[in-house]
């Protein structure tokens, strides 16, 4: 049996774009991404991490692009919303093919598919040592699965959210423009809100710097990554108070 007591993070929310599931294809989803992705957080699971995910759907649909093109933005944040829960079914999928003990819940209810998303039942789930998958972002149009992985940080009160991007870190500016930019190994929130750096949302920033809740911004792409960004030291940026 894992010994919890021991681990840096004993529950974390792992907040992942849909652009990471998409590996180097410009659309859609890679199974040997999505596979990898899955193996690491089985891993997770292994030592005693209870996890929670909340999923994007920028690889399949966003409610601006689709407003852009002629779409009631609401209609498109509905599309977008349920491209989230279509990018947590597939991960849901890779880990149970894995052994790894799993639960779709939806901020949308589609009870034929998932369970609907209640928090003592998600608390719950992790408690059991499932992981949880919370998709279809907020529930409701105009946020981002940034804002939804702040919240469901909070009320599910993880000891930490971790953000996966494609980047090792935040940078003082962008990294692949610029040699002399400067990454950061800690930052406050105000520091974020202050310079404009690009981590997640406003929104999301403030939720997270209201309620103290400590982010940790760190390249998926790397294998291992994940695994090393929640049970050792030092990898990427942490924000805290
Ligand atoms: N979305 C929404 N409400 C939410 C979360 C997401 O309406 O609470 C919609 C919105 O249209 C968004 C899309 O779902 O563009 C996909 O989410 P997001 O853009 O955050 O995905 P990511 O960029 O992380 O892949």
């Amino acid at each position: 049996m894992a010994d919890k007591k021991a681990l840096k993070y004993r529950r974390v929310l792992l907040k992942m774009s849909g652009e990471v599931l998409m590996g180097h294809q410009s659309f859609g989803l890679d199974a040997m991404t999505i596979n990898r992705i899955a193996a690491e957080i089985g891993q997770l699971c292994a030592a005693g991490v209870e996890v929670a995910i909340v999923i994007g759907g920028g690889n399949l649909f966003r409610g601006s692009q689709l407003a852009a093109l002629g779409m009631e933005r609401v209609t498109g944040d509905h599309m977008g919303m349920l491209a989230t829960l279509m990018n947590a079914l597939a991960m849901q999928d890779a880990l149970q093919k894995i052994s790894v003990d799993v639960r779709v819940l939806s901020a949308l209810t589609v009870d034929q598919i998932c369970e609907p998303y209640i928090r003592r039942r998600a608390i719950r789930h992790l408690e059991k040592g499932r992981v949880v998958i919370c998709a279809a972002g907020t529930g409701n149009p105009f946020f981002t699965t940034d804002s939804a992985a702040s919240l469901r940080a909070i009320e599910l009160e993880v000891d930490a959210l971790l953000k996966a991007t494609k980047v090792d870190g935040v940078y003082s500016k962008d990294p692949k423009r610029y040699d002399d930019a400067v990454k950061y190994e800690h930052l406050s929130y105000q520091q974020v809100l202050v310079d404009g750096l690009q981590v997640m949302d406003a929104t999301s920033i403030v939720m997270c710097q209201e309620n103290e809740m400590p982010l940790v911004v760190f390249d998926m792409t790397k294998e291992g990554e994940i695994v090393r960004a929640v049970l050792e030291d030092c990898v990427g940026t942490v924000i805290h108070a």
